[in-house]
């Protein structure tokens, strides 16, 4: 059975005393709710990781980063390695953003690096596709996604790939309140789905995690949960607030 996975990402957000608050409350809501085998992932920015760790070794929680670089280690300014992040017992890392796609740069190429220096750290890759909304109104979206699929994750050998967990994020719903439908969120994951089977077998396709990810809130995430091939959530506005989160964890 696939892993069902909440994760929230808080992006560029909150003090050190309110990450501090958050992570608190999440871990109180964690202990004192049975929540079965979800996993839930918190993607604090970088500077909290090690406050955001050191609290979640008090729960199930588990620690993502942001983001990694594309470079084992070196003379890169202001950027964290995957050595660094496996040197604090991170567990996952985003990988791909379209934030980061969009203002960093970041290319298909480019992330095809970054998930090889997550995996040979032993960090889980969360690895975000999706498409823009030219490219939906155009038709493209399966073209898109597949490409990014392609060119940043399927060089993996199988063993590797089981490590990856993928979040469709279609770019147009990240953030604007539009959320893909239901039948939107499930076309597409089937399709990822499907392609993992082509490239891999049916046990890797059918045991990959698949979130969605996208103006998710606690209002819409059940009936988006709901879909065969929806595995859980990549969230972020909605994770900066304790309670909405607590909800979308229960949406299940
Ligand atoms: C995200 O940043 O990955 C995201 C899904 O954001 P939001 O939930 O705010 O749309």
């Amino acid at each position: 059975m696939r892993k069902q996975i909440v994760a929230g990402n808080w992006k560029m957000n909150n003090t050190f005393q309110e990450a501090d608050d958050l992570i608190n409350e999440l871990v109180e809501f964690i202990n004192s709710n049975d929540i079965g085998d979800i996993g839930v992932i918190i993607c604090p920015p970088a500077p909290y990781l090690e406050l955001t760790s050191d609290s979640a070794s008090e729960s199930d929680l588990f620690v993502g980063a942001q983001n990694v670089n594309d470079h084992e280690s070196g003379a890169y300014t202001g950027e964290i390695s995957a050595a660094m992040l496996e040197s604090m017992n991170i567990d996952y890392c985003i990988i791909g953003h379209s934030e980061r796609r969009k203002y960093y740069h970041e290319s298909n190429e480019m992330l095809s690096e970054k998930v090889n220096r997550a995996i040979e750290s032993s960090i889980q890759p969360i690895f975000c596709c999706g498409e823009l909304l030219p490219e939906r109104e155009a038709g493209e979206y399966f073209d898109v996604v597949k490409a990014q699929l392609e060119e940043s994750l399927f060089h993996l050998k199988e063993e590797d790939f089981e490590d990856v967990v993928i979040a469709y994020e279609p770019v147009w719903a990240i953030g604007t309140g539009v959320t893909a439908t239901s039948d939107q969120a499930q076309e597409m994951h089937a399709f990822i789905r499907s392609l993992i089977k082509e490239k891999y077998n049916e046990n890797i396709a059918e045991n990959t995690t698949i979130l969605y990810g996208g103006s998710c809130n606690p209002k819409n995430a059940r009936e988006l949960f709901a879909n065969k091939d929806v595995d859980g959530g990549l969230i972020g506005g909605a994770s900066l607030k304790a309670d909405d989160f607590a909800k979308i964890i229960q949406s299940f």
